[in-house]
């Protein structure tokens, strides 16, 4: 758990969100502004801030996150889709707890 961490709180459950799936592990729910008919985010419950600060110790959780996602587009009903991590301000990460994006089933315009 890290203070401030808008992750964090909703992994602890201070913060409401569309849970679709939950483990030990492991929580995924809808990205609050999709860009996609279906966007959802697979985020670890331990808090790392993102893959540029993964160690060797983390492979195992970075690999479920992985496996997870064509089982859960699967069950969003996505026949394909799209993966994406962000890393570090210049790669356009915003929320600095890891998390990978799953977008599918067609864009939405953002307005941001
Ligand atoms: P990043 O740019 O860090 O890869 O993506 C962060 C994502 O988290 C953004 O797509 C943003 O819409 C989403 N997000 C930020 N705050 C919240 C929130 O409070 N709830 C949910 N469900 N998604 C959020
Ligand atoms: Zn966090």
């Amino acid at each position: 758990m890290s203070d401030n961490c808008i992750f964090c709180k909703i992994v602890s459950g201070a913060v409401p969100s569309t849970k679709i799936y939950e483990d030990n592990d492991v929580i995924a729910f809808n990205d609050i502004r999709p860009s996609a008919s279906v966007h959802f985010l697979i985020v670890p419950k331990l808090h790392i801030d993102s893959l540029a600060s993964c160690e060797n110790e983390h492979q195992a959780l970075l690999g479920k996150m992985l496996l997870l996602a064509p089982k859960l587009a699967k069950q969003q009903g996505l026949a394909g889709f799209k993966t994406l991590i962000n890393t570090g301000v210049e790669g356009g990460q915003e929320v600095f707890h890891i998390h990978v994006h799953v977008m599918g089933g067609g864009d939405k315009s953002r307005n941001n």
